[in-house]
């Protein structure tokens, strides 16, 4: 594990080794410079792979204005997490990006963009979650471009992205909107349809959920001028998935190949491809084949036999991911919110079916149980020995998710709130981690 600064003669040591990079590559320092500060409090892998990753991630900013400037589509996707993008680049020079990942912004730029500064402004306060930092990037146009389409869902969607998209009509954004329906159990002897991840949903729903994506596709097209290939773009999807299932998997068995930070970042690659398909395939081939090298060669990337830890929703703050580590723990499995966008895609019914059942797969509009009897399952699979539930700093969503997972049963739970920037609450996840971490090792 290197700081930025050990990366810095890392790089100079790869590239006289003769080091190929794509045309987005380059030294890690360059992102610090430019007011990614929070690089400077992380700790990184030291493989070229994860130098890609890093680069794919830190780049995205400057590919999206490239592309916009050269005449691409440019598609804002906001909630769903991982189903529109799908069939946004089943088009050509078209792009889909996640608005909703100025979530991140906060901490890695270390408030120095301003962007929750001005959200409060706009009055999306800290009573909400950190993808207010969403409504700041917009109002500062400072991150990513001005998308030409913007498609959100609703529904049975949380209230704060609610909130911050709907504030965002009122700055003069058009969105067009889909209907996103709660996930609710099936009446006696309604007929329901396999979801991926092994869940079930009334095929009315799924039906509903079919024309509300029937209509998005009809925008594309009209937009772009010509139709999405479903087809191939969820055989694209399902090579995405299938790498970061790969991935996973080698990284939940005895050997460590791969430390919990380069990991998360990996995950997020599946909700849109960090704007960039092709590349994303590169970059987890470039990892799957680090991890696969040093589990050959017995070489753990961190404490193999650190506690087995499982962790729930992503973190504002990536240093979150190195505390894990450096107290003992290591990450064997996390259910980030969106694990319907790396489960694999049905490929026996059509498109529209296969994306409608992903959509409904979230496990954000079902039930808290449902979400919980999941992350029991694949918890238990991948033998962790304690789960962390990562708090949202004002997420909606959490109360009751609390609730039902301090109910899951043989495994330590510990809740941890995490901000967007940990420094002043360090001691206090230290102190509950470090205690869980204890338990689960009296426990083996
Ligand atoms: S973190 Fe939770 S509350 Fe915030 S946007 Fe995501 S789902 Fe909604």
């Amino acid at each position: 594990m290197l700081t930025l600064a050990e990366w810095g003669p890392r790089y100079a040591e790869l590239r006289a080794a003769g080091l190929a990079e794509a045309p987005w590559g380059g030294p890690l320092q360059r992102h610090r410079d430019a007011g990614d500060t929070r690089l400077d409090r992380l700790r990184f892998d030291d493989s070229p792979a994860a130098l890609a990753l890093w680069n794919l991630l830190l780049t995205e900013e400057d590919r999206l204005r490239a592309a916009k400037a050269d005449g691409e589509l440019i598609v804002g996707t906001m909630k769903d997490l991982g189903t529109v993008p799908v069939m946004v680049y089943g088009l050509p020079r078209t792009r889909a990006f996640y608005p909703d990942g100025a979530w991140w912004l906060p901490c890695v730029q270390q408030l120095g963009g301003g962007q929750l500064a001005a959200a409060d402004a706009l009055g999306a306060s800290e009573r909400l979650c950190p993808v207010r930092a969403l409504l700041g990037s917009f109002a500062l146009g400072s991150d990513f471009p001005e998308p030409d389409l913007i498609i959100c869902a609703v529904g049975a969607t949380c209230d704060d992205l609610s909130a911050v998209a709907q504030r965002l009509v009122g700055l003069g954004r058009s969105i067009h909107w889909w209907n996103l329906p709660h996930r609710r159990a099936a009446e006696p002897g309604e007929t329901v349809e396999p979801l991926p991840g092994g869940g079930h949903a009334p095929a009315r729903l799924v039906r509903h959920v079919e024309r509300e994506l029937a209509l998005i596709n009809d925008l594309l097209t009209q937009r772009a001028g010509c139709s999405p290939d479903l087809v191939d773009a969820i055989a694209h999807a399902n090579a995405v998935r299938s790498r970061l299932l790969r991935l996973r998997g080698l990284n939940a068995g005895a050997r460590a190949p791969m430390p919990a930070l380069e990991l998360q970042v990996a995950e997020m690659l599946a909700v849109h491809y960090c704007s960039d398909r092709a590349a994303t395939v590169a970059v987890l081939d470039q990892l799957i084949s680090t991890c696969e090298q040093r589990i050959a060669a017995h070489h753990d990337a961190i404490d193999a036999g650190a506690v087995r830890v499982y962790w729930v929703n992503p973190v504002a703050d990536l240093a979150a991911m190195n505390l894990i580590e450096e107290l003992g723990g290591r990450l064997v499995g996390s259910e980030f919110m969106f694990p319907h966008a790396v489960d694999l895609l049905p490929t026996d019914v059509p498109p529209l079916t296969a994306l409608a059942r992903a959509a409904l797969a979230d496990p954000m509009v079902g039930s808290a149980d449902e979400r919980v009897t999941r992350i029991a399952l694949d918890a238990t699979t991948v033998a962790a020995e304690v789960v962390v539930l990562a708090r949202i700093p004002g997420a909606s969503h959490c109360p009751s998710e609390s609730l039902a997972l301090a109910q899951l049963p043989g495994l330590p739970v510990v809740e941890i709130e995490v901000p967007p920037l940990i420094d002043g609450v360090r001691p206090a996840m230290t102190t509950r981690l470090q205690a869980a971490f204890e338990i689960a090792r009296s426990r083996r």
